[in-house]
């Protein structure tokens, strides 16, 4: 039997990135028996976790122990590595993501889920038109789960005149197109070439790549069949970055997030940071935390916060935090090391929260 994602989200079918092919479950039995995994630590995002519970059901009747991690996964970077140990799990089910963390610690397998029902793909390129006209030459990238309309998105966008491109990544770690919340490498890699961009998926990685590109940026959404060109949430966005940037200027004790995920976990750059704060002439102190959650972060202590972890956490939650909170590509403008009217341009904004990028 195949997995497969229907509109339902039931499991019918779904791919494992390292084998890069479709697989049956009977794959997936014979490679966690190849592992030798009795005890199977099961890891979903949301939206994703009845599906990892159908899973476990699978699993279980065929004599594994099963166990699925309840907590939060935000991303790749967020791999249930320390539960795993905890537990004392022999493999981990990574559902959703592809492979961000390099490590032989745990066998961990990715079941990508790319969805498979059907979409009205005519009718979400007509809306999308639109929005890309007149530019002629249009820059493609998707998330995971929508990769597998991919040249049927380009075919459409062609039938209606448009030329499209999209990129491939540089060391081969995203899929070609593939955008991830802090990683645009596939789409700027074409940029000089494109006039607009197209993402597919959410609004969140529309944001993401508008606020590193001068070119506008239109998101289509197969799941709600929603289209919107992003261009007045990036200005404010960016205004409201930018205004964090000088309010972190004035502040005097700072605490520079290190987070505990695998993937997120960057210890010599929050060292690094301390030292150039302290240098700087502020107190600087390392903050060790599992979740960069703004209900950890309500003490009168701190001024300001360096957070090393996911930096879209600083994006897309600032509203919550009561104090400024910089990524390390932000702190560099603050301390006038950099200029923003260039980290806005290159992809550097996101970069540092990369461990292996
Ligand atoms: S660091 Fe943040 S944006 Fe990047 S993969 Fe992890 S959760 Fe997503």
């Amino acid at each position: 039997m195949n997995f497969l994602i229907d509109q339902r989200g039931r499991v019918e079918s779904t791919r494992v990135a390292s084998a890069k092919s479709m697989v049956s479950l009977e794959y997936l039995f014979a490679e966690l028996e190849r592992v030798g995994a009795r005890r199977v630590l099961v890891q979903a995002p949301q939206g994703l976790k009845g599906i990892a519970l159908q899973l476990s059901e699978e699993l279980i009747h065929r004599g594994f122990d099963v166990m699925l991690s309840g907590g939060p996964c935000w991303g790749g970077c967020d791999l249930a590595l320390n539960e795993a140990r905890e537990v004392s799990a022999d493999a981990i089910l990574h559902l959703g993501h592809t492979e961000f963390v390099k490590q032989s610690a745990i066998p961990t397998i990715y079941l990508e889920c790319k969805y498979q029902h059907k979409i009205d793909v005519e009718q979400l390129m007509e809306k999308s038109t639109h929005l890309l006209r007149p530019a002629k030459r249009i820059g493609l990238g998707m998330t995971l789960q929508w990769l597998n309309l991919l040249e049927h998105i380009k075919q459409a966008l062609e039938n209606h005149g448009f030329s499209v491109l999209y990129g491939q990544h540089k060391n081969g770690r995203l899929y070609p197109s593939q955008v991830i919340g802090c990683d645009y490498t596939t789409v700027k890699s074409i940029e000089g070439q494109v006039e607009k961009f197209l993402i597919i998926g959410s609004f969140f990685h529309g944001l993401g790549l508008s606020m590193i590109t001068d070119k506008c940026v239109v998101v289509a959404d197969p799941e709600t069949m929603h289209v919107e060109d992003v261009a007045q949430i990036k200005r404010r966005t960016l205004m409201q970055r930018y205004a964090q940037i000088c309010a972190f200027r004035d502040s005097r004790r700072v605490g520079v997030i290190l987070c505990t995920k695998p993937g997120q976990k960057r210890e010599s750059l929050a060292m690094s940071i301390v030292s150039m704060l302290r240098k700087a002439g502020k107190d600087a102190y390392v903050l060790v935390l599992n979740e960069v959650d703004e209900r950890f972060l309500q003490d009168e202590v701190f001024d300001a916060y360096v957070n090393t972890a996911c930096p879209r956490i600083s994006i897309d939650d600032h509203a919550k935090f009561k104090k400024p909170i910089l990524s390390p590509s932000e702190l560099m403008v603050a301390l006038n090391l950099r200029s923003w009217e260039e980290l806005i341009s290159t992809d550097d904004y996101f970069r540092w929260c990369m461990r292996n990028g």
